[in-house]
């Protein structure tokens, strides 16, 4: 009964609820053959499957009233008939006793000889019967999968839904939120996939590379995950039950404690001022980051404004947009990342090429805003405009070239002058900076650098195309090493590129806001930190603890330090440093 599933944890948070499979007749049949020792059991569980069936049909038939009560009995009839239909059982039984298929496949398998029966007829009307033939076997099929205890149907039946799925789109995540689902679990996928970005934007506790979940899973299962440890338990015991509400406990005091922190400067314990941004997709992000202090905005994600949109967003929708957003943080910066569209954040708007073989080296970022200017003007436009109300600065992603930074500066330069021209209210200077998220960026970083204005390091991206390893595939996610040594490399030379010209560097990747690597980013002397809101505060504890004095003394030897094991003694001999 009980049994638990491991992938990794993605967005965290418990969830309970009843299990919701996106595509459960896809995953439904189980094709392995069937040993002889089963073949009893497989077939009083199909015996079970018909029974209920039936059971179904009986109740649905009783519930009708009304004007077309009639006509719908007689449907439920005809369902009902084809159930106690030898013919039809018969067949399935013998596929299981001697064709060896499991009750789920050989339902499939009866299914489709009957349906090219139907096909096959020249009466029309005896042809669209087959789709009686389909609704039946669905029907059960779905009593299959109903193998939990009464109890717990009780109480699975009070719980909201947790998607279980192969993967899921970023734009399909908002409306799934909005709707009550309370968590998802995806047999694909990596942490740092948009995906996962946008489900710990939302709070929805999310696990990804769950292999089996799909196999093993059942509809209407009650399942508890934990989106922390990335373990997904199914027909949840009642100890689980109680550690649930445990950790329900414990995080509303841990919250309390945290929040004892959000008026506090963030200070390491040399004293040493270090500034925390929040990354903020949503309303909800905004004012979590005010609450927690946060020192701006480091990373505004615009694209996803456009993912739920045939068409983009005009000027004046995202001025709001934008205004709102620099209004919500109470005159701290906020910086607006340029459209970055493109590979896994493709849209409806029709912008995205579908055909690129590969679309993670293709045209999206800055690449895709320099193909379509016009696009490029409406948001440098509303960014302008949104500028009269508070400190903003424009991040542009996906750069690798000094000329792509002169194109978008010239761009700039002309919305700017024509908004004055029209007599629009701008703030005089709008910082421009690159995202160092391309080695190409990163090497080249000491050749450009007198153009851009500021620095935020993409750690997501920068760790992809250093190591040649997809961000979303889950295959290669023991590869997706942010402590090789190429990318410490790069880290230390941005981060000291920028602060010896003068230019603030800020690291706006997942690794900014996990614990594990703040003693590390401080080493490589890194002062600004850019995170989803929710990690704030635990990364400001964290900080209150290190000696950056101490941890910088480490650097040079992080960076000579050829695999990853004697980076990770080193990495130990830190935390004893400064505990
Ligand atoms: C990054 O690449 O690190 C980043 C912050 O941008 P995104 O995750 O949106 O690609
Ligand atoms: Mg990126």
């Amino acid at each position: 009964m009980r049994f638990v599933l491991t992938g990794s944890g993605a967005s965290r948070g418990m969830a309970l609820g009843r299990a919701r499979l996106e595509h459960p007749n896809r995953y439904l049949v189980d094709d392995r053959p069937l040993p002889e020792h089963e073949v009893d059991a497989e077939i009083e569980r199909l015996k079970r499957a018909l029974e209920i069936a039936r059971e179904e049909l009986a109740i649905l038939r009783d519930k009708l009233h009304g004007s077309m009560a009639r006509e719908v009995a007689e449907f439920i009839d005809a369902h009902s008939l084809m159930l106690a239909d030898r013919e039809l059982t018969t067949g399935i039984f013998e596929l299981i006793r001697v064709g060896r298929y499991r009750a789920s496949a050989a339902l499939n398998l009866q299914r489709d000889r009957l349906v090219a029966v139907f096909e096959s007829m020249d009466d029309p009307y005896l042809r669209s019967r087959k789709e009686d033939v389909e609704h039946v076997i669905a029907r059960v099929q779905a009593g299959l999968q109903r193998e939990s205890s009464s109890e717990e149907r009780k109480l699975a039946s009070r719980v909201g839904q947790i998607l279980v799925s192969d993967s899921v789109a970023p734009s399909e995540l908002v409306p799934l939120a909005e709707n009550g689902v309370l968590g998802v679990v995806l047999s694909s996928g990596s942490r740092v996939s948009h995906g996962a970005i946008l489900a710990r934007s939302l709070r929805l506790p999310m696990i990804v590379a769950a292999h089996d979940a799909l196999l093993t899973i059942h509809d209407d299962d009650l399942i508890l995950i934990d989106g922390e440890a990335g373990e997904i338990i199914v027909h949840p015991a009642s100890t689980d039950l109680a550690r649930y509400r445990a950790w329900q406990r414990e995080t509303q005091q841990r919250s309390k404690q945290l929040a004892l922190l959000a008026d506090r400067d963030t200070r390491t314990r040399d004293d040493v001022p270090i500034a925390l941004y929040a990354n903020a997709e949503s309303s909800v992000d905004i004012a979590q980051a005010r609450a927690s202090g946060a020192a701006g905005v480091g990373l505004y994600r615009t694209e996803f404004l456009f993912l739920q949109r045939r068409e983009l967003p005009g000027e004046e929708e995202q001025f709001h947009a934008y205004r709102e957003l620099v209004l919500g943080m109470g005159g701290l910066p906020v910086t607006i990342r340029t459209l970055d569209l493109g590979a896994d954040k493709a849209d409806s708007s029709g912008l995205v090429l579908d055909d690129e073989e590969n679309p993670a080296l293709g045209v999206r970022g800055v690449r895709l805003s320099l193909r379509h200017p016009q696009l490029m003007r409406t948001q440098l436009r509303a960014a302008l405009r949104a500028s009269a109300y508070g400190p903003l600065r424009i991040l542009v992603p996906m750069v690798c070239a000094a000329e792509e930074m002169a194109q978008m500066r010239a761009l700039l330069r002309d919305c700017a002058r024509d908004l004055r021209s029209a007599g629009h209210e701008i703030a005089e200077n709008v910082e421009l900076g690159a995202m160092i998220e391309v080695p190409a960026a990163a090497i080249a970083l000491p050749t450009m650098i007198r153009q851009l204005d500021f620095v935020a390091i993409g750690t997501n991206d920068l760790v992809q195309y250093t190591l040649a390893v997809d961000r979303n595939n889950d295959h290669l996610a023991n590869l997706y090493d942010p402590l090789h040594p190429a990318v410490l490399k790069l880290l230390a030379q941005t981060i000291a590129t920028a602060q010896r010209a003068g230019k603030r560097v800020s690291l706006c990747g997942e690794m900014a806001g996990d614990r594990r690597y703040t003693a590390l980013l401080l080493a490589l002397g890194l002062t600004d930190f850019s995170m989803h809101p929710g990690a704030l505060l635990e990364v400001r504890e964290q900080l209150a603890t290190l000696d950056r004095g101490a941890l910088r003394k480490h650097a040079a030897a992080l960076l000579r330090a050829p695999t990853r094991a004697r980076i990770e003694a080193v990495l130990a001999r830190m935390a004893t440093s400064s505990p």
